[in-house]
């Protein structure tokens, strides 16, 4: 095993990480920036590195300052968590060319799959369904793309080939829009990700989102933790996931899976992974890989007994996979509200001192936040501050526990999301479960007017 990581990270996916490596025995390393002395994961690490200032660029994106932290505690590997660094392919590069070991992919994946125009390619090729559009990048020509739009048929998506995060993308319903959205978009990503490439595909009108856990190891063996549903979502953001996927058979569920641990063989994946797809008519059409552990995978854990972490973790190390496809079993239902420091109604971010904090708690409860009694949030960093899972033995139990626990939980000080979580959670579309991706923006929408 691993005898000792760094964990480039903050909030509940460093705390995440570290207890998931002190079940291994493994050594941890806490990196902060200066506000970030007071997070529980760095009180809890066995060492600790200040690496910069409260600004991310030169904290946790600072890349000598992670490769040194490393090298001044003797470490062995690097945790990326999600988001910050975790599917830059420089800094896997760097991470192992300075001896350690990095936990996730290739840097050569990680490059293939984060440019999505070369990882639908990818996916065409290993025979996984893609959303119908340009396998190429658009180019400047106005009618070329006005005839590929009309090709492909409106509505058309045009999206950032290196976006992220929900932006970077534009739907454009005729011609006379086409010009401007695509300047626009072009502009919005040279800006935001530095690369101005944009592809176009069909804009779904109604899907669901639902994607695909994967892990795989070393030696060409790959396995599917089923899917989740992920289709609450504001401004493409996901707010609430789930699994297993409402409604989705054990056929669908075998034959997608498959497709996705086929194409794991086919690119020479490693380490934990999730294939996002849209899901409309029966159908699944690939949108992106992400190549590394995700804010929801505790559901996909709950219902499967499976620690996603830990397997990171031992694939890291070199170890062959310990369980195969058929070990996997699907257990009863849960679901994830993800809890945000932010105003319930305008969505405006409410950093600031947590005066008191009460945890839910019970069976079928799991409260994965790194917030206590006295914490402040920092204003710096994404407004997440926990998130709470329930599990049942049915979608029905899961519902109701999560009703409860958001009740249960009494955060002071501070605004959060949970009046607007418990009004999902008692939503009757929701509850009959199976709803489409823009359903929560036509809601908001709806109590608006
Ligand atoms: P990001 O990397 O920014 O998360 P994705 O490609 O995963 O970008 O898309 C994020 C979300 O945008 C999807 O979950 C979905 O809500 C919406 N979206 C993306 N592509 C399409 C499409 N072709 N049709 C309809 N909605 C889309």
């Amino acid at each position: 095993m691993l005898e000792k990581v760094v964990i480039a990270n903050r909030g509940e996916i460093a705390l995440r990480i570290l207890r998931a490596c002190r079940e291994l025995d493994i050594k941890t390393v806490a990196v902060h920036s200066t506000v970030d002395r007071d997070l529980k994961h760095v009180k809890l690490a066995d060492e600790s590195v200040c690496i910069g200032p409260p600004t991310s660029t030169e904290s946790y994106l600072n890349i000598p300052a992670i490769i040194s932290a490393a090298e001044v505690t003797d470490a062995s590997a690097i945790h990326p968590g999600y988001g910050f660094l975790s599917e830059n392919a420089d800094f896997a590069e760097r991470v192992e060319s300075s001896g350690f070991i990095f936990i996730g992919p290739t840097a050569e994946t990680i490059r293939r799959m984060g440019d999505k125009i070369a990882a639908k390619q990818a996916m065409q090729e290993a025979g996984v369904p893609c959303v119908p559009g340009s396998a190429e990048p658009l180019t400047t020509n106005t009618s070329n793309n006005a005839k590929l739009a009309n090709q492909i048929g409106y509505p058309v998506i045009v999206k950032a080939a290196g976006g992220g995060g929900g932006r970077g993308m534009r739907i454009i319903r005729g011609d006379e829009e086409l010009q401007d959205a695509i300047d626009l978009t072009r502009a919005e990503a040279a800006n935001a990700f530095n690369n101005d490439t944009l592809y176009m595909e069909k804009f779904l009108e109604t899907p669901r989102h639902i994607e695909i856990q994967v892990l795989a190891d070393s030696y060409g063996n790959a396995i599917f933790l089923g899917e989740r549903d992920c289709s609450m979502q504001r401004r493409h953001q996901k707010v609430i996931e789930e699994a297993p996927a409402p409604g989705l058979t054990e056929q669908q569920r075998h034959d997608i899976g498959t497709r996705c641990t086929d194409a794991c063989k086919h690119i020479g994946y490693r380490g934990a992974g999730t294939f996002e797809f849209l899901f409309e008519n029966d159908e699944f059409y690939f949108i992106e890989m992400n190549t590394r552990v995700q804010v929801e995978h505790p559901v996909t854990e709950l219902i499967t007994g499976i620690d996603i972490v830990k397997q990171q973790l031992s694939i890291a190390a070199g170890e062959p996979l310990s369980i195969s496809q058929d070990d996997i079993k699907i257990s009863g239902h849960a679901v994830e509200c993800r809890l945000n420091a932010e105003d319930s109604d305008t969505f405006i971010p409410s950093p600031g001192k947590i005066e008191r904090f009460h945890s839910s708690g019970g069976l079928g409860v799991r409260v994965d936040s790194h917030i206590y009694s006295g914490y402040s949030v920092p204003p710096h960093y994404d407004s997440m501050i926990g998130k709470l899972i329930t599990h049942g033995d049915d979608r029905v139990t899961a519902i109701k526990r999560m009703q409860g626990a958001l009740q249960e939980m009494v955060i002071d000080g501070i605004n959060t999301n949970i009046p607007l979580q418990l009004r999902l959670m008692n939503d009757a579309e929701f509850i009959k479960g199976g709803i489409d991706i823009h359903y929560l923006e036509r809601l908001l929408a709806a109590q608006k007017a």
